[in-house]
């Protein structure tokens, strides 16, 4: 069988403005970087609080290397938990406030694997219909009845859990959501939620370390509990500036995740060097509030001058910041014409958001500048400019 079929599919794809193409980064993530071998100021990352390049954390990955060498060697259940693991579990317990935390390799395997391990086809799921691809996938991989309610809606939830007879109900949604960047509307969701019986699980995967007292996320921005939020995600590749995640919950839970979730057992546990990095980096992240303070004060400074100049943004409070577009090729073009300003930012199109709803997603770091966000508005005023 030949491959001209796909050959079509993907150059379909490259007309219609869809193609997706790697850049190669060839420095650590900063605000500045060199990325195929030209410099740039980038508005990309999702190293919200500057961590993934700090020395500290530097220090303890190659401490965690010289303690336990490069790979976990083993998974979990056989000899690949070590003692770097599990002091880390401990702290992200405690900086949850929840009785245990279980780490997983990825976010998007910390995702597959809670749902998979609490649901099956007596089941049902229900999720906000912009949630992240790994939380869909989760849902749809589950075999639970699969239902999508409108974007943080609250009453959409409860017609849909008024209607279901299922054995478990599991809520599930993105506590900042990774492309819009708005905060998901906890108290409602979750009141729906606990009047219909269900469960409520919220990745925060944006959420850690940029909201909340602390960088404690979207549960403790709203003064939510363990009663609210059963099921709870953090992923450790973005605020925390390592790899990896975790889910955090009661007891129970932890322990039907170690004995039931498959993209836990089945695979190699991190390396341990990057459980120490993340311990680093759970310090500064938990105790430097002034990263926080920076942020708001950069968001502040970009949505005032979008404002001005006529941009349209997202209602989001957060480091995500997207500018809306609408037309894919339109969205490549402004990139395009972005990066020939030296200044580098994802243009995200459809299926990754709805159609017709491309944009450009910047993002903040607490590294940056108010300098550099001022360069960035004057390239955006720039680029916006020709776009009339
Ligand atoms: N959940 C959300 C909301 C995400 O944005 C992402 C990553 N983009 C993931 C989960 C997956 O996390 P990881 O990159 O650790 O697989």
């Amino acid at each position: 069988m030949s491959f001209d079929q796909l050959r079509d599919e993907l150059t379909a794809r490259k007309s219609q403005s869809l193609y997706r193409q790697r850049r190669m980064l060839e420095s650590p993530q900063a605000p500045e970087v060199q990325v195929d071998g030209k410099r740039y100021l980038a508005f990309c990352s999702n190293d919200y609080l500057g961590l993934a390049n700090h020395p500290d954390v530097i220090q303890a990955l190659k401490q965690g290397a010289d303690q336990y060498g490069v790979g976990g060697g083993a998974s979990h259940l056989v000899n690949g938990h070590s003692l770097a693991h599990h002091e880390l579990e401990e702290a992200l317990a405690e900086f949850t406030g929840r009785p245990r935390a279980l780490l997983f390799s990825t976010g998007y395997m910390a995702n597959l694997g809670a749902v998979n391990a609490l649901l099956d086809k007596r089941d049902a799921v229900f999720e906000d219909r912009i949630n992240h691809a790994s939380l869909l996938d989760a849902g749809l991989l589950s075999g639970a009845r699969f239902q999508r309610y409108l974007h943080n809606d609250a009453q959409s939830l409860t017609q849909r859990l008024e209607r279901s007879d299922a054995r478990r109900k599991l809520v599930v949604t993105d506590g900042v959501f990774s492309m819009d960047g708005d905060i998901a509307d906890l108290p409602e969701l979750c009141k729906s939620a606990k009047a219909q019986n269900a469960w409520v699980m919220v990745d925060d995967a944006h959420g850690f370390g940029c909201v909340g007292k602390g960088g404690r996320g979207c549960v403790e921005h709203f003064d939510l509990g363990q009663d609210d939020v059963q099921v709870l995600v953090g992923t450790l590749g973005k605020a925390f500036g390592t790899a990896g995640a975790f889910v955090a919950g009661s007891e129970e839970l932890i322990e039907t995740l170690v004995q039931h979730a498959r993209t836990y057992i089945y695979t190699t546990s991190m390396p341990p060097a990057v459980a120490m990095a993340t311990l680093a980096s759970l310090k500064i992240l938990r105790d430097e509030e002034w990263r926080r303070d920076k942020l708001a004060a950069l968001i502040n400074q970009f949505r005032d001058g979008c404002e001005q100049l006529g941009l349209e943004l997202m209602d989001s409070p957060t480091p995500i910041q997207p500018i809306m577009v609408g037309d894919s090729a339109e969205a490549m073009r402004m990139s395009a014409a972005i990066e020939a300003e030296g200044i580098f930012i994802g243009a995200i199109r459809p299926p990754t958001v709805p159609q017709g709803s491309a944009r450009l997603r910047v993002t903040f770091s607490a590294t940056h500048t108010e300098a550099q966000v001022t360069r960035l508005l004057d390239v955006l005023e720039k680029v916006s400019q020709k776009r009339d």
